[in-house]
C-alpha cells in the first residue's frame, strides 16, 4: 500500500533522516522504532505526505494505482488521507475537538467521508464507541469529562470509522499510566486484526512493538539499520545498537 525509497530530508541544516526505504504491504502491521530524536516522527510525515522528502519518493496506492505522493494535487493528496488512510497521534487532545460532543467528534469525521443522514450518523457513532469499549452513553458527553485512555480510544473511533486501508500510529499508548496503556495496546490487537488494515506504528517501546507488528524496522539517528521479522530482529538482533535496544528492556 505504501512504498519510501531512499528517503532524506533535513530541518534546516540538520539531516533528520537519511536514505530511509521501507514498504507497507496490505494488512500487515510494520513498527517504526528508535529513540527519541531518531525521526520516527518525522519519518511518519513524509510518509503521510504531510512532510515532503528533500530527496527520494513516497508511493502509495490511491484509486488511479501506484502515484507518488509529490504527483498529486493538495486536494488529491487530502481526499487520499480522508479516504484511505487514517492518523492517530500521540495527543488525541491535538486531534480532538475539546467543545464538541464525542459523537459529534466522531460525526465529523464521518460526514467529511459523505454521509449525511443523522439518524445513521449516530448509530455509527454509537457502533464505533461500543468498539473502542467507551460506554454508549457517554455519547452526548464532551471529551473534557474523559480520561486519557478514553480520550485516546475516542481518537481511534474517530479515526476507524472512515475504514482506512492504512492506518499511522505515533506513540499512540506511550503518554498513559502502565494499565491504560495494557488496556489500549490489548484494544488495538483486536482491532488490527479484525479491521484488515496495513499499520504503520512508531514506537519507542519494544514491548508495543512485538505485542502489534509482524515486521520492524530500526532507526538510529535517521537512518534504518535493521529491518525484518518482529520475532527476529527481537530474538536475533543483527545490529550492535538492536542488541543493545533489545537488551536494555529485557
Ligand atoms: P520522539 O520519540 O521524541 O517523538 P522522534 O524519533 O519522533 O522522537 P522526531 O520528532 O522525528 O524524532 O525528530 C527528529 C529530529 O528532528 C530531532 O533531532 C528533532 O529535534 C528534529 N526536529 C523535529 N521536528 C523539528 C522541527 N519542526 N524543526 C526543527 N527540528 C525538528
Ligand atoms: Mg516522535
Amino acid at each position: 500500500v505504501l512504498i519510501a525509497q531512499n528517503l532524506y530530508f533535513q530541518f534546516g541544516n540538520q539531516i533528520v533522516l537519511r536514505d530511509v526505504s521501507l514498504e507497507v504491504f496490505p494488512g500487515e502491521v510494520l513498527a517504526i522504532v528508535g529513540e527519541s530524536g531518531s525521526g520516527k516522527s518525522t519519518l511518519l510525515n513524509l510518509l503521510y505526505g504531510n512532510l515532503t522528502p528533500s530527496q527520494g519518493i513516497v508511493q502509495a496506492i490511491s484509486t488511479t494505482g501506484l502515484q507518488p505522493l509529490s504527483a498529486l494535487s493538495q486536494q488529491t493528496l487530502r481526499q487520499l488521507q480522508r479516504s484511505r488512510w487514517g492518523y492517530v497521534c500521540q495527543n488525541p487532545r491535538d486531534a480532538l475537538r475539546m467543545t464538541i460532543s464525542a459523537s459529534g467528534n466522531i460525526i465529523e469525521r464521518r460526514m467529511a467521508m459523505g454521509l449525511r443522514h443523522y439518524g445513521t450518523l449516530r448509530q455509527e457513532a454509537r457502533h464505533w464507541l461500543e468498539k473502542v469499549e467507551i460506554d454508549p452513553a457517554r455519547l452526548d458527553d464532551l471529551p473534557e469529562t474523559f480520561s486519557g485512555g478514553m480520550l485516546q480510544r475516542l481518537q481511534i473511533a474517530r479515526t476507524l470509522i472512515s475504514q482506512p486501508a492504512l492506518l499511522y500510529l505515533d506513540e499512540p499508548t506511550s503518554g498513559l499510566d502502565v494499565s491504560v496503556q495494557a488496556a489500549l495496546l490489548d484494544l488495538l490487537r483486536k482491532l488490527v486484526s479484525k479491521e484488515q488494515m496495513a499499520v504503520l506504528l512508531v514506537t519507542h517501546d519494544l514491548a508495543v512493538a512485538r505485542l502489534l507488528a509482524q515486521r520492524i524496522a530500526v532507526m538510529r539517528h535517521g537512518e534504518i539499520i535493521e529491518a525484518g521479522l518482529a520475532d527476529q530482529v527481537l530474538d536475533d538482533p543483527q545490529h550492535p545498537y538492536t542488541q543493545l535496544l533489545v537488551s536494555s528492556v529485557l
